[in-house]
This record gives structure tokens, C-alpha cells and sequence, in this order.
């Protein structure tokens, strides 16, 4: 492998791959390329520690300078891949450069999805993705007095926390009748809705947003299909997010909802893999059907699979997926991949704070979330880790 392996995408993923194939043993050059500026970094405390200036810029940073050099991995921060030649074997580069490769890996991620209303574009309105989007939002927090949140997902009720920490009014809107709708339980879900009630937010649910409002260019508020207006200088849209997947398509690889991947974690082109945020890739639990998951066990688990099979010893990805998200005090972790529609069983007392909801498809667990009890969450992933074994 004289040109070696070339990442695309310097976020976990990127990272992990780097990292876990020098530790297997592997000796080519490895080159991360990035289009964010400077070395890797995590997302997770951008919601949490971050906004509320626990964590610093380098706080953030997955590994320090002297790493990269320690492990020979040189990394090209600031850097688009523009294209892929995949006859030729290499990626063009912004600035001009092409770059060869033996094996190449699309760690692209995923973007944070945007709204097309009115109003979207005035100041004080922002997406959280990256360092810069969570710089600009702490900026403005310092001088904000009331935030809206559209999206009542996971990055949206932590910033919630945060924002109701500092003493600010705090307003959540969600077309949906309930927060979290797609990714936990009712019970669970209601249990930190009350929470958060309970800290000052306001939930505003089953609610259409008409347009974001100004003045002078600046947001002020949102105005609602139905019922009153909402105040807010701060206003975050906190929708989901979309698979990186352009460069793999533009390449002809084979694309769906993000990267397609088989069991190895490869493309339908046998020289590139992808993984993380930005590939969906057939589930073992799930009977195979195509799964693209957004969380850091995933991007490291992944990269850990690709590098293996780099270093000869390959592997179909079979790893139970866990999550967690921090909410003030009530600390959640989630194993495994529900349905919305199974069955849910409460165990422990939720007045307690201290509870977990076990999810079961038929007679089959499918996952479990739990709340502030770590040793329920790792007792589920042992339970879980047998239906994901490959037969
Ligand atoms: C605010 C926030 C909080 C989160 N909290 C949690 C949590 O509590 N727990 C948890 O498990 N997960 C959490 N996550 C999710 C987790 O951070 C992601 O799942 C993880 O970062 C995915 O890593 P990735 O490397 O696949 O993608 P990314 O981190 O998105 O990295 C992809 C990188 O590739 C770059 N890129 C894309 N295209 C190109 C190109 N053509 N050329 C060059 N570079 C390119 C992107 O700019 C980006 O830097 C959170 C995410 C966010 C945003």
C-alpha cells in the first residue's frame, strides 16, 4: 500500500479509523482530510458543557497535537474533498491538490438540517453541529433573554437544561404531540417532558411554525400556525440532520438514505468504505433492514470494524448500539433499536428519578432506556449483545 488509506472527514469516525489501525499494526500512510478547521474534536459536550463554558476549545479536542505526529497520521484540516476518481484511485482536494489512494474511507458525517420558512435567515437564528455553530450560540447567550428551541429531539432538550440553568425563558416547539416522539419510549419521553416543566421550559407541541419574526434583521420570536406568538432573540433549529452522502453520490456509489454499506462496511466500490453518521448499513437485529445511526458508539465501533479488516481480519458489524444524552441532572441511556410500536415495560419507580423502560418486539427484547442507573443500562447491553452475534 504505497499511498495507503485516505479518510474523508475529520469527526469521530475519522478519528477512531486512524487511530484503531495504527494500533492494529498497520504501517501505510494514513491522511485524515477535514473541512472544519483544526484537529478532531467531539460533538457531545457542544449541547451540554460547552454552551455552558465547562469545556474549552481544547477541551473538546478527541486527542492533542503531538498524537497525530506520535502516530505518523498526517491531518489535513480546512480541506474539502472536492471529487473521486475512482478509476484513477483519488480524491481531488479544494485548493487544487489530488491525493491517491490504495483504500479510501467516507467518514462525511452528517449535516444539520435547515427550515424553510420566513424569517430562517435573520440573525440570532442557528443550527448546532459544529464548534463554530456552538461558539456563535454561546456568544449569544451571554446577551439573550428568552431561546426557542424548534425540535424537541435530544440536542434540543439539553440545550433546554442549559438555557433554564443560566435563568433564561425557554420555549420548545415540536410538530409532534409528544418530545423525543421518534427516538424513546412514551414513558420515558413524558418523564422528561415533566422535568423540564417542571425546570420552567415551555413545550409548545403538536405545533406548526409559521415563520421565524424580526426586527432590524434580528429574530424576535416565532409566530405559530395556531395559538400565540412566541418571544424569543434566540432561536435554534434543532430538526435532525441529513447524510453527507453528495461526494458518494456524485462518485456513483450506491446512496439511499447516506452511504450504502454491506456487513463489512464497505461501498458498492470494494476500494472505499464508510461509516459513522453519513452510511446506513444492514442491521443484524433488524433482520438486515438498512439502519443509519447518529452516535459516538457507532462512528467508534465502525471504525474499529473497517480498520480490522484493513489489517487482514474481517469482520461483519455486529455491535449493539447504545446512546446517551445528559438533561441536567437526569442522565439517559438508551441500548439497543426500537419501534416505535413495542411494547414498552417500566422497571423501578420513575417517581424516584431512578428508572428503566424495557422495549420488546414480540416476545424479543429490543432495547432499554434508563434513567440515572448505569448498571441497568450495562446489564442491557449484555442481554441485547446475543440477538446482534452473527448465526
Ligand atoms: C450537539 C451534538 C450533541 C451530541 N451528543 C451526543 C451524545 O450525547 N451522545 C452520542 O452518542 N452522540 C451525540 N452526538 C452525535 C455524535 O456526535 C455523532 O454521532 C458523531 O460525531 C458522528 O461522527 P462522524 O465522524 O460520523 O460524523 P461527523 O462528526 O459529522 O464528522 C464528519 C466530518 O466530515 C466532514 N466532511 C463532510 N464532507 C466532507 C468533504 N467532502 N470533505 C472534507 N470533509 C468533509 C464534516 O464537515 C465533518 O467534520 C451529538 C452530536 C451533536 C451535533
Amino acid at each position: 500500500m504505497a499511498h495507503g488509506v485516505v479518510v474523508v472527514g475529520t469527526g469521530q469516525a475519522g478519528f477512531q479509523l486512524a487511530a484503531s489501525l495504527r494500533e492494529a499494526g498497520f504501517a501505510a500512510p494514513i491522511t485524515l482530510v477535514g473541512d472544519e478547521p483544526g484537529l478532531p474534536y467531539q460533538r457531545p459536550p457542544l449541547s451540554k458543557g460547552f454552551l455552558q463554558a465547562k469545556v474549552d476549545d481544547a477541551g473538546l479536542l478527541l486527542r492533542p497535537p503531538a498524537f497525530y505526529e506520535r502516530i505518523d497520521v498526517r491531518v489535513r484540516g480546512g480541506t474539502r474533498v472536492l471529487s473521486i476518481d475512482r478509476m484513477a484511485r483519488q480524491v481531488a482536494l479544494s485548493g487544487g491538490a489530488a491525493l491517491p489512494y490504495d483504500h479510501l474511507v467516507l467518514a462525511t458525517g452528517a449535516a444539520a438540517r435547515t427550515l424553510a420558512v420566513p424569517g430562517a435567515d435573520l440573525q440570532g437564528v442557528f443550527v448546532l453541529r459544529g464548534l463554530d455553530d456552538a461558539q456563535r450560540i454561546r456568544a449569544r447567550l451571554a446577551q439573550a433573554s428568552a431561546v426557542a428551541v424548534v425540535g424537541a429531539g435530544f440536542i434540543g432538550l439539553e440545550l433546554a437544561a442549559v438555557v433554564r440553568g443560566m435563568g433564561l425563558a425557554m420555549h420548545v416547539i415540536d410538530t409532534a404531540a409528544r418530545p423525543l416522539a421518534r427516538a424513546l419510549s412514551e414513558p420515558m419521553a413524558r418523564h422528561l417532558q415533566a422535568f423540564h416543566e417542571a425546570q420552567g421550559t415551555r413545550f409548545h407541541l403538536s405545533a406548526q411554525l409559521a415563520a421565524i419574526e424580526g426586527a432590524h434583521g434580528h429574530a424576535t420570536g416565532l409566530r405559530l400556525r395556531e395559538g400565540s406568538p412566541v418571544a424569543a432573540d434566540l432561536v435554534v433549529v434543532a430538526v435532525g440532520v441529513t447524510p453527507n452522502d453528495q461526494l458518494a453520490r456524485d462518485a456513483g456509489l450506491r446512496v439511499g438514505n447516506g452511504i450504502e454499506v454491506d456487513e463489512l462496511l464497505l461501498t458498492s466500490d470494494p476500494a472505499i468504505s464508510a461509516l459513522g453518521d453519513g452510511a446506513s448499513f444492514p442491521f443484524a437485529f433488524g433482520g438486515g433492514a438498512r439502519v443509519r445511526i447518529e452516535s459516538v458508539q457507532n462512528a467508534v465501533d465502525q471504525a474499529r470494524c473497517i480498520a480490522a479488516r484493513l489489517c487482514g481480519q474481517p469482520v461483519p458489524y455486529a455491535k449493539v448500539p447504545w446512546f446517551w444524552s445528559e438533561q441536567g441532572p437526569c442522565r439517559l441511556q438508551m441500548a439497543g433499536l426500537a419501534e416505535p410500536s413495542d411494547r414498552s415495560d417500566i422497571e423501578g419507580d420513575p417517581a424516584s428519578g431512578r428508572f428503566s423502560v424495557l422495549r420488546y418486539r414480540g416476545d424479543q427484547l429490543s432495547a432499554v432506556e434508563s434513567l440515572n442507573d448505569p448498571a441497568a443500562h450495562m446489564r442491557a447491553r449484555k442481554a441485547l449483545a446475543p440477538a446482534l452475534a452473527p448465526a
